[in-house]
C-alpha cells in the first residue's frame, strides 16, 4: 500500500449552497446552515443551507402547484424527454468540474468519478429521456359493448431521499424515471454530500425545467427527511440508504397517508468463487467487488465464499492484491482508494475490524488507519471467517474483505441465502451449469456471472427480502413512478 501526500484542496468553484424551491435559491426558513466536510482532510469545505420542516412544506407546495397547474403536466411527453436530454448534455459539458466536486465532497478518487459516476449519471438521464414519450397503456378486450383502456399517469408529488455513496448517480436514478413519467420532486441529498446535487440544480434551471418540478433540500434525515416521509401531500417516497431507516420510512408512510414506498437498502452480498474459475479474473474481480468505492457499495461482495480446494491460493493472492491497493489523495492520478465519507463511517468500519479480531477471524492485512488526518482505512482482509461472526452478518460498508471457505454447491447456496438481505450475488466459474444453478438458487435482485458491479440504466436493480422494495432502473423503474388508470367507455 502506498500513501500519496494530500495535495492542498483544489480551487473548485462552489456556486450553489442554498435550497432550491420553486426554481429559486433560498436560505432555510430557520436561517440555519451546516458544514459539509472534505473527508480527505476533515476540514470544512463550506456551509450549506439546512432545510427543516417549514422548507419541506414550502417545497411540497411548490411541487404540488407545479403538478396540478404548471406547464409540466400539459407539455408533450417528448418535451419532457427533450428537457432530460438537455440536462444530460449540460452535465456532460461540465463533467470534469462536476467530477472534481464529487471527489471533494465524497472522497472518492476524482479519476473514478470522471470515468464511472459521470458517464453512468449522464447515461441514466438519457435512458429515461428516451422513455418519456413511450410510457403507454393498453386496450383491454372486456366483456360487453365497452371500450376499455389503461393510462399510465404520474403518481404526483414524489419525495426522494438519497445517500452519500454515489451522490450524483443516486440522484439520477431517482430523478430520471420520476421526471420521465411526469411527476414533480422534493429531494433530500445526504447531509455528507450535498454539493453535486445542488450543482445539478443549477443545470436543471439552465436546461429550462419549469418552476417547482424539482426542489432540492439539503439537510438532515431526522428533520428534513422525516418531514418528507411524514408529509400528507407527498404521494410517494423513494429512499436509498440503511435498512434501519428504511423501516422508519415505511412506518412514517403507514402512520400518515399510505404514500407509495420504494426502498433500496443494504446488503451482505455473497460472491462465490469455484475452484474451476479463471483465478486471475476471480481474484481481481472479487477485490473490485469489495473494495470499489472504499467498500461503500450497497451491493459490495462482502461475503467472499471460496471453494476449499482453491482457498489458500485465493487468500494469499487476495492479500497481496489488497496490500498493493493505493490509498491516498483522491486527486492523485494513481489513487485507487480515498477516505471513508465521514468520521462516523470511519468509526463504524474500525469497530467491525475490532469485532473480527475479537471473534477470532485471521487478520492478514490492513486493520488500521492510514495517515493522521481524514478518514482513510487500510485495505483489510480477514480469512477463516465463520458465518456467525458479526463481520459475516452485518453490513460493514468499508474496505474490509471476509474470505470464507465452502465445500459444495448446495452448501454454499444455503449459506449464501442465510441472511436478511438479498440485494446482489456473484459467481465465478467456467462451468456454465454451476453458473446457472447459482443464478437460479440465490435469493438476490441481481446476479453477476464472472463479473461484478456491471450496471446499465436499462438493467433493473433492487433487493429481495430486507434489501428493499421495488426496482430502480430499466422499464421496471418506471412502474414505481406511475399509477394505472382504467377507463371504460360504453359504446352504445
Ligand atoms: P442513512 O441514515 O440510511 O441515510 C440515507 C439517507 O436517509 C440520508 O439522506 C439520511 O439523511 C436520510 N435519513 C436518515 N434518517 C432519516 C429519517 N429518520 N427519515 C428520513 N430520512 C432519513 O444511512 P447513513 O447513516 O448515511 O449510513 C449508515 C449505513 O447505511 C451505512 O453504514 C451503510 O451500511 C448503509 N448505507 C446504505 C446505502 C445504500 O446504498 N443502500 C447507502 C448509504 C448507507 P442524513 O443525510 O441526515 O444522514
Ligand atoms: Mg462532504
Amino acid at each position: 500500500m502506498s500513501t500519496a501526500t494530500l495535495a492542498p484542496q483544489r480551487a473548485i468553484p462552489i456556486t450553489a449552497t442554498q435550497l432550491l424551491i420553486n426554481n429559486r435559491w433560498v436560505n432555510a426558513a430557520s436561517g440555519k446552515t451546516f458544514p459539509t466536510i472534505n473527508p480527505a482532510t476533515g476540514e470544512e469545505i463550506c456551509q450549506v443551507a439546512e432545510a427543516g420542516a417549514a422548507d419541506v412544506n414550502a417545497a411540497v407546495k411548490a411541487a404540488r402547484t407545479a403538478f396540478e397547474r404548471g406547464p409540466w403536466r400539459r407539455m408533450g411527453a417528448s418535451e419532457r424527454g427533450r428537457l432530460l436530454n438537455k440536462l444530460a448534455d449540460l452535465i456532460e459539458k461540465n463533467a470534469d468540474e462536476i467530477a472534481q466536486l464529487e471527489s471533494l465532497d465524497n472522497g472518492k478518487p476524482y479519476q473514478v468519478a470522471l470515468a464511472a459516476d459521470l458517464p453512468l449519471t449522464i447515461a441514466c438521464f438519457r435512458y429515461y429521456a428516451g422513455w418519456a414519450d413511450k410510457i403507454q397503456g393498453k386496450t383491454i378486450p372486456v366483456a360487453g359493448n365497452y371500450f376499455c383502456y389503461t393510462r399510465l399517469e404520474p403518481v404526483g408529488v414524489v419525495g426522494q431521499i438519497i445517500p452519500w455513496n454515489f451522490p450524483l448517480l443516486m440522484q439520477a436514478w431517482k430523478l430520471g424515471p420520476a421526471l420521465a413519467c411526469g411527476n414533480t420532486v422534493v429531494m433530500k441529498p445526504a447531509e455528507q454530500t450535498p454539493l453535486t446535487a445542488l450543482r445539478i440544480g443549477e443545470l436543471l434551471l439552465e436546461a429550462g425545467f419549469p418552476e417547482g418540478v424539482v426542489n432540492l433540500l439539503p439537510g438532515y434525515g431526522p428533520t428534513a427527511g422525516q418531514a418528507i416521509a411524514r408529509h400528507m401531500d407527498v404521494d410517494k417516497v423513494a429512499f436509498t440508504g440503511s435498512t434501519e431507516v428504511g423501516h422508519l420510512i415505511m412506518e412514517a408512510a403507514a402512520q400518515t397517508n399510505l404514500k407509495r414506498v420504494t426502498l433500496e437498502l443494504g446488503g451482505k452480498s455473497p460472491n462465490i468463487v469455484f475452484a474451476d474459475a479463471d483465478m486471475d479474473k476471480a481474484i481481481e474481480g472479487s477485490h473490485f467487488a469489495l473494495f470499489f468505492n472504499q467498500g461503500q457499495c450497497c451491493c459490495a461482495g462482502s461475503r467472499t465464499f471460496v471453494e476449499r480446494k482453491a482457498y489458500d491460493q485465493f487468500v494469499e493472492r487476495s492479500v497481496d492484491r489488497a496490500k498493493r491497493r493505493t490509498v491516498g489523495d483522491p486527486f492523485s492520478p494513481d489513487t485507487e482508494q480515498g477516505p471513508q465519507v465521514d468520521q462516523d463511517q470511519f468509526n463504524k468500519v474500525m469497530s467491525y475490524i475490532d469485532a473480527g479480531k475479537r471473534e477470532g477471524a485471521s487478520l492478514l492485512c490492513g486493520g488500521s488507519r492510514v495517515g493522521d488526518r481524514g478518514y482513510f482505512v487500510a485495505p483489510t482482509v480477514f480469512a477463516d471467517v465463520q458465518d456467525n461472526m458479526k463481520i459475516a452478518q452485518e453490513e460493514i460498508f468499508g474496505p474490509v474483505m471476509s474470505i470464507i471457505p465452502f465445500d459444495s454447491l448446495d452448501e454454499v447456496v444455503e449459506r449464501a441465502n442465510n441472511t436478511i438481505y438479498g440485494l446482489a450475488a456473484a459467481v465465478w466459474t467456467q462451468d456454465i451449469t454451476k453458473a446457472h444453478a447459482i443464478a437460479g438458487a440465490v435469493r438476490a435482485g441481481t446476479v453477476w456471472v464472472n463479473c461484478y458491479d456491471v450496471f446499465d440504466a436499462g438493467a433493473p436493480f433492487g433487493g429481495f427480502k430486507q434489501s428493499g422494495i421495488g426496482r430502480e432502473l430499466g422499464e421496471y423503474g418506471l412502474q414505481q413512478y406511475t399509477e394505472v388508470k382504467t377507463v371504460t367507455v360504453a359504446l352504445g
